[in-house]
């Protein structure tokens, strides 16, 4: 699962990925400068890691990840071809959310494309780029689906009717996320169109220094534009905060963003943030050897958590022991967990719940 940031040139794409993977992709103040589509494998602060590791002592901790990729170059035009326009919107495609950065900063020294700061209409220009993207695959698909349902075929008719559904909304400048599916069917076919305006979106507004902790009057008409997308909104000095990464100590790195008014970096809350945007949750495993937490998609069963591991657990499952993650704070270690009745067997119909202990047995 992969998170793609994507937004106009120069609104902070790469310095945000720098800032969130610490790799040192190239930064420059001007258009194309990332031409190759950057992976980052970035870690997911998580608190309750600390926590485990303080209960365990473990050798060594393993935390959470999440891949973000640095969408580079969409302009005006894009989904003409123009500047490298198409093979960008290919890597959108391929992830499963979007993080849209949004330049909501003054400095004359910095170029903007359009000649002038305006989150609004930079947030337009990407997404009518995206939607004629969109646009382009549900024309395409109509034109097949089309001569099946004229013949009578019921699922080409129902997923011409949602092509047609979506298709208008498009054509008004609204993205396909926009369009509920009535049913289970409409849902797998939504799946299968892979359109890139029905992925999950949340916004980053990159401000300046002083606006971190506050926001500004920018970040108000974001809020404001985005009200009915039920998409998260991160403010974020991605500037200052990619300085402060560049800090050696964390007594040096915890002062500077207390200076901003922050009690953890802006990047931590946007990882956590795309985390949860791609549908994932964690849970841990927690032994001397290693404490760890591991990522499952919301609702996996036991099974499948097991399978995480290895595959092996997952053919091969038994049971899983559980300890709820506040059970074990509470109780501090397995053995006091089980004395007072808190340790849980589970079967292969169990959801893991977020934040789970857990231990599989297996047949191998
Ligand atoms: P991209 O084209 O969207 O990837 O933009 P970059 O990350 O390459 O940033 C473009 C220019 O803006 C670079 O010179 C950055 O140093 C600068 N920049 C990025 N974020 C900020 C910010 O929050 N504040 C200020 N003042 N400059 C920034």
């Amino acid at each position: 699962m992969k998170a793609g940031i994507v937004g106009l040139p120069n609104v902070g794409k790469s310095t945000l990925f720098n800032c969130l993977s610490n790799a040192k992709a190239q930064s420059a103040n001007f258009p194309f400068c990332t031409i190759e589509p950057n992976i980052g494998v970035v870690n997911v602060p998580d608190p309750r890691i600390a926590k485990l590791e303080e209960l365990v002592k473990p050798e060594r901790v393993v935390m959470a990840t999440v891949d973000i990729v640095d969408i580079a170059g969409l302009v005006k035009g894009a989904s003409k071809g123009e500047g490298l326009g198409n093979q960008f919107l290919g890597n959108i495609r391929e992830c499963n959310a979007i993080i849209h950065v949004l330049r909501c900063f003054d400095n004359d020294n910095i170029v903007h494309v359009d000649g002038n700061v305006n989150p609004i209409r930079d947030k337009e220009t990407i997404d009518i780029e995206l939607q004629l993207k969109d646009l382009e695959t549900v024309d395409k698909r109509l034109e097949k689906v089309k001569r099946a349902a004229k013949t009578g075929n019921k699922e080409a008719q129902t997923e011409e009717t949602l092509l047609n559904r979506v298709r208008e909304a498009l054509l008004q400048a609204k993205s396909a996320r926009t369009v509920q599916p009535n049913n289970n069917d409409e849902e797998e076919l939504m799946q299968d169109f892979q359109l890139i305006t029905s992925k999950p979106v949340l916004y980053v507004c990159n401000v300046d220094e002083g606006s971190a902790a506050t926001g500004n009057a920018y970040v108000e008409q974001v809020r404001e534009l985005v009200k009915d997308e039920n998409a998260e909104v991160i403010v974020l000095a991605v500037g200052t905060e990619a300085d402060i990464t560049e800090l050696e100590t964390y007594e040096e790195r915890k002062m500077f963003l207390e200076d901003l008014g922050l009690e953890e970096p802006g990047a931590s809350v946007l990882i956590r943030a795309a985390y949860k945007l791609l549908q994932q949750q964690t849970y841990f495993t927690a032994g001397v050897k290693e404490v760890r937490a591991w990522t499952v998609n919301i609702g996996a069963t036991a099974p499948q958590a097991a399978g995480v591991i290895h595959t092996d657990f997952e053919k091969g499952f038994i049971r899983a022991e559980v300890i709820a993650y506040d059970d074990y704070v509470q109780y501090g270690s397995e053995a006091k967990v089980k004395e007072a009745g808190k340790f849980r067997v589970e079967g292969k119909e169990y959801i893991v719940k977020d934040g789970d202990v857990m231990h599989f047995r297996f047949n191998v």
